[in-house]
């Protein structure tokens, strides 16, 4: 019994001291770039971008902000392993797996589709970071993606980091930038955890800009409505007709404008999120709802390793 107290005294000790440690693998405060565009410049918007794009080159954007609040959930408690969920490109899974590979915690990802003769890059960065892999049939992965909680000392993550845990970390996308002159703050949703937090904070701290989504799956206000229900944020702006054709959809139109816009400021978007974000705010600068004079704030989520799964539609 006493063998066992002390163990876990000494455990928390370590877990804690190893979330310090994670920091030093990290680039926070995040950066924030002005960046003009022609189209930024026929406007007459000022637009900034928040760098979480910047924070690691694996551990990419608000799946470091979401981990963040779970890892120091993960420290103060008795676990002994970390189990998530994801799709084969996932930005989260290769997120957890590097997070996981500085603290030691040992994890497991859950990968939906059976398993196929060759690994793509993501599932083999995965791997090289030291997560362990298991493919489960879609049926059963649709079934337990949104398991959260604890089995047996094994914390379970959501798919994407979703939940009320992963939505603490995101606080700090506001919490270390200066908004006070911004009108509009931008943000990808895919399952509105990362805007579930940055509007809760934005209202606990009463903050004058308006938090605005651009949801990346298709159906109709959907992302509005799970704010609502299961994390009672209301008073966000959420778009859902720039999808492009649904999740992990591309068209040329989304195509041409990421490959102009990288030419034009120097900053890669994804596919996935921050290329149809950033598409959103260019149309809303066109038809009028985003006003001459205005500033804008676009969060860079990060996810560029969505690239591994597009490279073919480049080739238009
Ligand atoms: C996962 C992800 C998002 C979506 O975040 P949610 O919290 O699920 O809404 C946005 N951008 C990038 C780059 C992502 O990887």
């Amino acid at each position: 019994m006493r063998v066992m107290w002390f163990g876990h005294i000494l455990k928390s000790i370590f877990q804690i001291s190893s979330k310090m440690d994670i920091l030093s693998h990290l680039t926070i405060p995040s950066p924030v770039t002005l960046l003009k565009t022609p189209w930024t410049e026929a406007a007459g918007i000022e637009l900034y971008l928040k760098r979480d794009d910047l924070i690691h080159p694996i551990i990419s954007g608000n799946k470091w902000r979401k981990l963040s609040g779970i890892f120091d959930h993960y420290a103060k408690s008795d676990y002994d392993s970390i189990t998530t969920f994801g799709g084969a490109y996932s930005n989260h899974l290769v997120a957890t797996a590097a997070s996981c590979a500085i603290l030691q915690v040992p994890c497991t990802g859950i990968v939906r589709g059976e398993e196929p003769k060759n690994e793509n890059s993501v599932l083999k960065i995965c791997r090289l970071y030291g997560m362990e892999l298991e493919y489960v049939s879609r049926e059963a992965y649709k079934e337990s993606n949104r398991t959260e909680g604890v089995i047996q000392r094994v914390l379970y993550i959501a798919e994407g980091g979703a939940g009320k845990l992963g939505t603490i970390g995101c606080h700090d996308i506001l919490r270390e930038t200066d908004t006070s002159s911004i009108d509009k703050i931008f943000v990808a949703c895919g399952t509105g955890t990362t805007i579930s937090g940055l509007a809760t904070y934005a209202r606990e701290f009463a903050l004058t800009s308006e938090v605005c989504g651009v949801q990346v799956l298709k159906g109709d206000g959907y992302i509005a409505a799970d704010l609502e229900q299961e994390y009672g944020v209301e008073g966000v702006t959420v778009y859902d007709e720039y999808h492009c054709g649904g999740y992990a959809k591309t068209n040329e139109e989304l195509i041409q404008f990421i490959k102009k816009f990288t030419r034009e400021t120097g900053v890669l978007l994804d596919p996935i999120y921050t290329g149809k974000m950033m598409l959103a705010i260019h149309k809303l600068c066109l038809n009028g709802s985003i006003k001459k004079g205005e500033r804008i704030m676009a969060v860079h989520t990060g996810g560029l390793t969505g690239w591994f799964g597009k490279s073919a539609e480049l080739n238009v």
